[in-house]
């Protein structure tokens, strides 16, 4: 096989990142917007030893899981990489993944994860979903501000009128803020020369309250007449918080450190099951709130909490999970990175009249190990030391190891992770079960409809021997 050559190929599998998988002349070959079932041409843009990415000319024969994506940018725009198989086959490939993940990494037997996963929990609207959008602002080639979404892999803009992941809000919010800038002569921010001032809008949404956050991102410390700009923001119905972030840095992290509001509250209000939240510009919330509830509900059903237990909530946020948990156990406590987050967190406990939670800021990976270290003997501190559960919530690069040591030596009857990515989630289940825990219970819920990426409940539980 050479580079550029035309090759005719079957796709049997999908990679991590959405491609399509299939062999060729001895060859595995990746190629992007290809599906499973699919019988393609394609041509060999890269080649390694064993394996090379070709890209797609011709669909010959389509995959029978085949469908027409609803948005028409969805091969160019990074946003969804599975649009075009149909949903019931997308909860199928999320389910297989970490089946795959488990066994090849973690080095479960297939028929040991074969008895704990449980079918994905898919949405039965997988649209509109995200509460939250963060849209890059640039120029197009006629010099007009546009917003819009990076192309895969890119920072080339696409301007994208309508997505179907989004809420409707987004686009009205949109059209004020570029049709100010272009009125007002306000340049975007340009990444290649780091000038221009409007760098991203940042939306958040509420499901249940229907509030709505506008964060913009700039280049600099105000928005030259933002007074006009708010004014018409400020009559969008739901509207609640208004506020310019600073990012002067040239760095593609989109938030900035200092949040000013120039309108309104500092924070919107939303709701998961009866719990209600705080949220901040800076705060982390889970994006889809439909399926959030379902997540959290499968975290407590795990968690076994009867009234009595002490229970730790690591990478807790905004206290949204450790919130759910306290109302049936005995005591809380969390461990979140982001002082902003903490603070939200301690108020939510305050709105929502939670009085057993208390939050801690710091790295989990060192208040964990650090708090367990100096074993302080007071009779509350002995019942931290020994937790009855311990629910984890880690970003994509999963635990430390030397909070996984410190939760092995806690011992908790249970512990419950949530993950966003089964591969590290394989690797450290593979710690714990070393440390001489079982995992009972693997439940994926499709937080993230059409993307590849796929979260997971685990129950796990303290073998006794
Ligand atoms: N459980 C929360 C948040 C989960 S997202 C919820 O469901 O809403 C992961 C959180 O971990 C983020 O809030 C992030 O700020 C925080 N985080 C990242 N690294 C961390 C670390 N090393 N220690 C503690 N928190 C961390």
């Amino acid at each position: 096989m050479k580079k550029n050559e035309i090759v005719t190929v079957k796709i049997e599998d999908i990679g991590t990142a959405g491609e399509g998988i299939g062999r060729a002349e001895g060859m595995t070959l990746f190629i992007k917007d290809a599906l499973p079932g699919d019988v393609v041409t394609a041509v060999v843009m890269k080649l390694k030893k064993t394996y090379g990415y070709a890209r797609l000319l011709e669909i010959l024969t389509p995959s029978p899981h085949r469908v027409i994506p609803k948005c028409l940018e969805s091969r160019r725009c990074g946003g969804c990489q599975i649009q075009a198989l149909a949903y019931e086959e997308q909860l199928l490939f999320k389910q297989s993944l970490v089946r795959n993940h488990l066994i090849r990494i973690g080095g479960f037997p297939a028929d040991e994860v074969q008895k704990w996963m449980q079918p994905v929990i898919g949405m039965e609207n997988p649209y509109h979903y995200r509460n939250k959008a963060q849209f890059p602002i640039g120029t197009d080639k006629d010099g007009n501000p546009v917003a819009g979404f990076y192309a895969g892999r890119t920072h080339t803009i696409i301007p994208i009128e309508k997505c179907y992941l989004g809420v409707s809000c987004n686009e009205e919010i949109l059209d004020i803020l570029l049709s100010f800038m272009r009125e007002n002569d306000i340049r975007p921010y340009d990444e290649e020369t780091g000038r221009g001032l409007v760098r991203h809008v940042l939306i958040r949404y509420g499901f249940t309250t229907k509030e709505i956050m506008v964060c913009i991102v700039i280049n600099g410390e105000t928005i030259p007449g933002q007074e006009l700009l708010v004014e018409k923001l400020s009559a969008v119905s739901g509207m609640t918080s208004i506020s310019v972030n600073i990012n002067r840095k040239r760095t593609n992290v989109i938030l900035g450190d200092t949040v000013k509001t120039i309108w309104g509250s500092d924070y919107i209000i939303d709701y998961i099951g009866d719990v209600k939240y705080r949220i901040s510009p800076h705060s982390f919330y889970q994006v889809n709130p439909v399926q959030t509830v379902k997540l959290y509900q499968t975290a407590l059903e795990y968690a076994g909490l009867t009234g009595n237990e002490t229970v730790w909530d690591l990478y807790c946020g905004i206290g949204t999970i450790s919130l759910f948990l306290a109302k049936k156990a005995r005591m809380v406590y969390g461990v979140e990175i982001v002082p902003q987050a903490v603070a939200d967190a301690k108020n939510n406990a305050k709105m929502n009249g939670i009085n057993n939670a208390k939050f801690f800021v710091g790295k989990a990976e060192e208040v964990l190990p650090d708090f367990y270290d100096k074993r302080t003997v007071g009779e509350e501190e002995a019942d931290m030391l020994h937790p009855d559960v311990i629910v984890v919530d880690p970003p994509r690069k999963g635990c430390e190891e030397s909070l996984l040591s410190t939760m092995l030596e806690m011992s908790p009857e249970r512990i419950v992770y949530v993950s966003c990515d089964s591969a590290t989630l394989a690797r450290d289940l593979k710690y714990l079960r070393a440390g001489g825990y079982e995992v009972r219970s693997v439940q994926p819920v499709d937080q993230f409809c059409h993307t590849v990426h796929t979260e997971c409940v685990v129950g796990i539980q303290r073998k006794h021997i």
